[in-house]
């Protein structure tokens, strides 16, 4: 019985989100692809984002963070020195192109002429898709860090391949972070102080928000262990949502991370004594909170709380 009801709830779940995504695109919000998790973004959908970029900065302005920007690509030796593809092998993509001569190339056409698959004549370059914009941040950090460690601003696109009909979970979208690398306790007092201010700002643009522990989705048998590993030791905590009312507990608009040394040991970054360095990071997704504030505030900016509309100047 109670299995009944938790197909009857999942689908239910699913209808709601589908419905979600109707009402978008219907405003042209979001411009919909052939691609599930791939969309265009419209001026105004664009204008939520411009707004909450300057809100975040406006939070952070404290940090005197270090501004870092990278393309939504980086090196692939720097992803082989993680163990990304070790733990989430499903949602890596990595850039393939066209490297061989003329005979190739018209082996390439012939085949694309006739139907056939022609991507075979293609191999994989020396570039990933970034996947979390921190990763190509750590691959220039090596060697020791200043005194009380640094603190960055990144922002840009990450790619993950997660298909979905649900319009919060995007193969291509972007975060904003603000990352910590320094000592082992100023890691986690930075993780656990910037979370009570994410909340605090989330909270300010009227949403209903939650700290929940989390994990990261990592792949497989032994993935297992690691999401154990993660909620026992608390090192993961989202920030969400409830969008579906009871159907659905909430959706991650944010995440504050620690990393422990997982991502300075393999770039062997250490702080000004020598010791290895931890990082943090605290996470937003920029298009799942401008989502959150339509389906909170409603599709039209217009009709969103005058105070919501001042902080993002809308
Ligand atoms: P994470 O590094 O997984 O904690 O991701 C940071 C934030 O990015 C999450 O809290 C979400 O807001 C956002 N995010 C993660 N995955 C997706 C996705 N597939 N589509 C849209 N936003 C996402
Ligand atoms: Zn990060």
């Amino acid at each position: 019985m109670s299995n009944m009801l938790d197909t009857d709830r999942a689908t239910a779940l699913d209808a709601a989100r589908v419905a979600f995504r109707a009402e978008l695109l219907d405003a042209g919000l979001l411009i919909g692809s052939t691609v599930p998790g791939i969309y265009g973004r419209s001026g105004a959908f664009e204008a939520i984002i411009s707004g909450l970029d300057a809100v975040l900065g406006e939070m952070a302005r404290p940090l005197a963070a270090t501004v870092l920007r990278f393309p939504p690509v980086y090196p692939r030796v720097d992803f082989e020195r993680t163990d990304y593809i070790a733990s989430f092998p499903d949602l890596t993509g990595i850039v393939s192109s066209f490297d061989r001569g003329d005979r190739e190339h018209r082996e390439l056409l012939s085949a694309r002429a006739t139907g056939e698959a022609w991507d075979g004549w293609l191999d994989p370059t020396d570039v990933v898709l970034t996947n979390a914009i921190c990763h190509p941040l750590y691959a220039t950090l090596e060697g020791r860090l200043p005194v009380g460690g640094s603190v960055f601003d990144l922002s840009g696109y990450g790619f993950r391949r997660e298909p979905s009909s649900d319009p919060m979970r995007l193969q291509s979208f972007r975060m904003r972070e603000f990352v910590f690398v320094g000592a082992p306790d100023d890691a986690q007092e930075y993780r656990d102080s910037w979370l009570d201010i994410a909340i605090e700002t989330l909270a300010s643009l009227g949403l209903p928000v939650s700290a929940v522990p989390a994990n990261d989705p990592f792949f497989g048998r032994a993935g297992k262990m690691l999401i154990s590993n993660q909620l026992r030791e608390n090192l993961k905590v989202e920030i969400t949502v409830p969008l579906y009312g009871d159907l659905h507990e909430g959706t991650a608009i944010a995440s504050a991370n620690c990393q422990r040394d997982h991502l300075t040991a393999p770039f062997d970054i250490r702080t000004s004594e020598g010791a290895l360095a931890h990082g943090a990071c605290v996470a937003f997704g920029m298009e799942r909170t401008a989502l959150a504030l339509l389906r909170t505030h409603g599709m039209d900016v217009a009709g969103w709380p005058g105070e919501v509309r001042a902080l993002l100047g809308l």
